[in-house]
């Protein structure tokens, strides 16, 4: 069933498959162990993919924190990696392909996909990507199976001069434009946005693209540093000024028009809705946990001000993100803090449900280990 690879542009890097490897395997609420587990058997029309890089996003970290899913499992979606292995009639890759594979893709043929309702498709439900035991994405391993229906719609070539870590990005970003979407901010519009890690920069940077007035704020200095440096200089930091006053004075004390929460916790949603004008939006990004929080409704009632949620990603977005990612719109490395290799997952997962003042986005790298192309080619 595997065609093994004699050739191809990381050549050597395909050659040949072993039998187990190394992965980050979820055993129940908060219980991860790195394993020797056996690498996927893939079959017709599909891929094996060697992992290169897999980003650690919020959703993996919460669904080990909860236990809310069935052990064992191997999360990781966020994933980039070389094509090792086609099933048999797999014509559009060869070996040594640079993928970026998406884990959800909806059949497009249904009732729900016909009514452009995605997420309710049966195919879109299932995962289509598998490092071994029940299909969660896979990516933190070294091997990952992509089966049929995402080699065909959802697994893209990375063009020359994009990084594998760059090309990790396509699902957040297509999250975070899926949040602009929803927010419709306006040229000229001025946008508070609450937080800056990754998400909360990669949300600016698409605001301050449609041509809104971007205000960012933040705890941490060293996070003001780096959005900054990517174009977001109108900051507040939020550890030595209020924000609600800093806003109101630079938008002739009216208030900001919209304000998107990209950091979690309640207490932030009164902030954010005090900080927009009257008939301002508030955008909840970051609310992924379900909780009580405390509005004030007259805000939303005398004031009018609306407040709207944006959730997962879009099939819809695929091609946008994509572009923005592969078109090098913004630099994306810039948002990566820390590197790790795949035997420290365990590590890596611990940080990033921890963070620290200088965490940003933090990526597993099974690939770290490999030679570099150059390497594989001598
Ligand atoms: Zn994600
Ligand atoms: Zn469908």
């Amino acid at each position: 069933m595997m065609a093994i690879a004699d050739q191809g542009s990381l050549e050597g890097l395909t050659g040949s498959i072993p039998s187990t490897m190394q992965a980050a395997v979820y055993r129940g609420a908060n219980d991860v162990r790195l394993e020797n587990v056996p690498v996927p058997e893939i079959g017709p029309g599909e891929l094996l993919i060697r992992v290169h890089t897999c980003g650690v996003c919020g959703t993996d970290l919460k669904k080990i924190a909860t236990g809310s899913h069935s052990a064992p499992r191997i999360f990781g979606h966020e994933m980039s990696g070389i094509v090792a292995a086609m099933g048999e009639g797999v014509r559009q890759f060869k070996l040594g392909d640079r993928v970026v594979v998406f884990h959800h893709i909806p059949c497009g043929n249904c009732f729900y996909c016909q009514h452009k309702t995605f997420a309710q498709c049966e195919t879109y439900k299932k995962v289509g990507c598998t490092a071994g035991f029940e299909p969660s994405g896979g990516g933190f391993a070294e091997y990952v199976r992509v089966m049929d229906w995402i080699v065909r719609r959802g697994t893209i070539l990375i063009p020359e001069g994009v990084s594998f870590e760059e090309a990790c990005f396509v699902e957040p970003v297509n999250t975070c434009i899926k949040g602009i979407e929803r927010l419709q901010p306006s040229a000229g519009e001025t946008v508070l946005v609450i937080g800056q890690g990754p998400i909360g920069i990669l949300l600016g940077s698409l605001a301050k693209r449609v041509g809104a007035r971007v205000i960012t704020s933040d705890l941490y200095e060293q996070r003001l540093t780096i959005s900054k440096d990517l174009g977001l200089e109108n900051s507040i930091d939020a550890s030595r000024t209020d924000v609600i006053r800093a806003v109101r004075i630079l938008t002739e004390n009216r208030g900001a028009d919209a304000a998107i929460l990209a950091v979690g916790g309640n207490g932030l949603i009164q902030v954010a809705l005090d900080a927009v004008r009257p008939g301002g939006r508030v955008l909840l990004f970051a609310q992924t946990v379900r909780g009580e929080a405390i509005v004030d409704p007259a805000a939303i009632c005398v004031d009018e001000k609306t407040l709207l949620g944006s959730y997962s990603a879009s099939v819809d977005l695929q091609e946008a993100s994509v572009n923005f990612v592969m078109g090098r719109e913004m630099n994306l490395e810039r948002l990566i803090s820390h590197r790790f290799p795949l035997s420290q997952s365990l590590e890596a997962l611990d940080l990033a449900a921890h963070p620290r003042t200088d965490s940003m986005k933090i990526v597993i790298q099974p690939g770290s280990s490999w030679p570099t192309p150059k390497e594989a080619h001598q």
